[in-house]
């Protein structure tokens, strides 16, 4: 089989270049595709325990043959370009993970924003009615992780298979084919590691030329429409909430909030459509409640929705949530959202559009709360602690009533992490339930 050729023609030393879960993943699928413990070193520039923390010391004592180099780790750098003149193979995890497939199907996601949402809608929507599908990639798992425990007989092979995949892992996935792919969106970012926007927009684009079937591109995805105007567009459909066909699905019944997760579920939907898959799935894509801490919509208790995005820790994800949360407030319903945490010098007067809706009580909270609700403007009571704004919560919240924690603030004056806090906020409303 030819993929097994490219394994087969792996020259040995292999070095595995930066040893995240990606690489790591890399190195055990090696392992049981036969390669010895001794042929496969590891190299990371920050990680003691890796064979080598120096690139020049790796080339001239190892002299690898072949390098697995993980998506964190530019292309570009001097010494991985010299290797590559010097005839050494550059090669990446998605790459050997391809070469172990046998005849699954594959869904490639990428875009600048909108990635984990729309492979996570898609996963929902595979769970569905596949026993045996796989969604991973830059989110979740590493797609070696998923071909090394085929190998090992710890999973059996999956019917499809959803990737999501950064522009980094597309600059380096010479075996990677897939089925069908998407575009969720384009718009300026990572440009410190691409020359400019072109450069960036067409590293993503290169997912067209990876693809059998289709490319699907959001019609909302910022530049993206524009951009494949100038393209060849043989092989692109570009999607619409408004088409007739996705209209007909009742996506707006879904459970994912906001305009912009319209978008996400019309593209996740049109490519369940064009693979074939069972109308179970589209269900399941509108069931699916949202990824943690990121307008996760925690359910409905005693009449009020309590909705947890603790992620947003920037003025336009919490404008973005509010829309979100008020566009779908019940009839007669209000909105309490809970802004604070530690400040990192943010705009917060960005948030002064919020004044003129009507029927939103602010609630500020933690380190910053002053700071927020001076630069704001925003009327509303403050706490010094997340738990006490919450307690204004319950004792107010009414039957139709929504609360949003979308701080804006980082979590860090009083929790580890986002996850730290959003968890707390799900714990309280817990609480809250039982009562
Ligand atoms: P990624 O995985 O590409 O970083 P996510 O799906 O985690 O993206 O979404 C990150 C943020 O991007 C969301 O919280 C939301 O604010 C914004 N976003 C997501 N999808 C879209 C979209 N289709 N259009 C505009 N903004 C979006």
């Amino acid at each position: 089989m030819q993929m097994n050729e490219f394994i087969k023609n792996l020259k040995t030393p292999i070095a595995i270049v930066g040893m995240g879960k990606s690489g790591e993943a890399a190195r055990r699928l090696l392992l049981n595709l036969g390669f010895s413990p001794e042929s496969v070193l590891t190299f990371d520039g920050k990680l003691q325990t890796a064979d080598y923390n120096d690139p020049d010391a790796l080339m001239s004592n190892a002299a690898p043959k072949t390098l697995v180099v993980s998506p964190g780790v530019p292309l570009t750098s001097a010494w991985i370009q010299n290797a590559q003149k010097n005839g050494v193979k550059i090669t990446s995890e998605i790459s050997l993970a391809c070469a172990c497939l046998e005849g699954e199907k594959l869904i490639g996601v990428t875009g600048s924003v909108g990635k984990s949402t729309t492979v996570s809608l898609m996963g929902a929507g595979l769970e569905a009615f596949s026993k045996t599908g796989f969604v991973g990639g830059n989110l979740g798992t590493p797609f070696a992780q998923y071909s090394a425990e085929v190998l090992e007989g710890k999973r059996p092979r999956a019917d499809w298979i959803i990737l999501e995949l950064s522009s980094y892992q597309l600059e380096n996935c010479e075996n990677l084919a897939l089925d069908y792919s998407a575009i969720t969106y384009f718009t300026s970012n990572h440009l410190e590691r691409y020359n400019n926007l072109e450069h960036y927009y067409q590293t993503k684009w290169h997912i067209l030329s990876l693809t059998k079937n289709a490319l699907f591109l959001n019609s909302e995805g910022g530049d993206l429409v524009e951009y494949s105007k100038k393209r060849d567009a043989e092989n692109v459909k570009i999607v619409s909430k408004e088409d007739p066909v996705l209209k007909g699905l009742h996506l707006e019944k879904a459970e994912l909030i906001g305009q912009h997760n319209q978008d996400n579920i019309a593209l996740a939907s049109a490519l369940a459509i064009e693979a074939g898959w069972p109308s179970a799935a589209v269900d399941g894509m509108k069931r699916f409640k949202g990824l943690a801490h990121r307008l996760e919509n925690v359910g409905t208790f005693k009449g009020v929705r309590f909705i947890n995005d603790s992620k947003a820790t920037a003025m336009d994800s919490v404008l973005i949530a509010s829309a979100a949360a008020y566009d779908t407030l019940s009839n007669g319903g209000k909105l309490y959202l809970l802004l604070g945490g530690r400040d990192k010098n943010l705009p917060w007067q960005d948030l002064l559009p919020l004044k003129h809706f009507q029927s939103i009580e602010f609630v500020f909270f933690g380190e910053c709360r002053e700071i927020a609700q001076q630069k704001s403007s925003l009327p509303g009571s403050s706490y010094s602690h997340l738990n006490e704004a919450l307690q204004h919560c319950f004792q107010r919240a009414k039957d139709s009533d929504t609360v949003l924690l979308s701080p804006g603030g980082t979590s860090l004056d009083e929790f580890k992490s986002f996850e730290d806090r959003g968890n707390f906020f799900k714990s309280k409303v817990a609480e809250f339930a039982q009562r």
